[in-house]
């Protein structure tokens, strides 16, 4: 009798402590969106800082590497992703996103995606395997294709669902 009474008692904490977590995970998503210098401050790099998650993948993301990239949510949140691939992925998902950028190879400077090129099939692996490597123009393409065994120079409109599959297959 006494020891039911115990765990019934634990149960009833566990189910609190699972509450109060939920309720700080709402305040947080809430506070977040603000311009709250503590919850800024607390999750500096959530969205357009210099470090964050990648918004299909999870993995980590740091701004100024290879494949990081990014794009606007249509609320105005900033998101980011570690790989170039997942970034396409994710577009494909959000049709009302806009001002997507990714990391151009040579200079590491975050360019306006839509005016890159992608070359396909090298031989130099993103966070996520293989992945398309942004270029600024035709010859760095042409550079990077000859220069590491690439295949395809595409241009955005031209990384379809069928090519990210492949990606996500290699
Ligand atoms: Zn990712």
């Amino acid at each position: 009798m006494h020891d039911r009474s115990a765990r019934t008692r634990r149960t009833f904490l566990g189910t609190l402590g699972r509450g109060t977590l939920g309720l700080a995970a709402f305040v947080c998503a809430t506070a977040c969106g603000g311009e709250h210098d503590e919850a800024a401050a607390q999750h500096a790099g959530h969205g357009g800082g210099g470090a964050g998650r990648c918004a299909l993948c999870g993995m980590r993301v740091t701004r100024g590497n290879a494949f990081a990239s990014g794009a606007t949510e249509a609320s105005g949140n900033a998101v980011l992703f570690d790989s170039v691939k997942c970034m396409f992925r994710w577009l494909g998902q959000h049709a009302d996103a806009r001002d997507p950028w990714t990391t151009e190879h040579l200079s590491r400077t975050e360019r306006p995606a839509r005016d890159q090129l992608y070359v396909m099939g090298t031989d130099i692996d993103g966070p996520m395997g293989a992945d398309l490597v942004p270029v600024d123009t035709r010859e760095h393409a042409e550079q990077i294709r000859t220069g590491h065994h690439g295949t395809l120079v595409l241009a955005f409109g031209e990384v379809t669902s069928d090519v990210l599959d492949e990606l996500f297959r290699m």
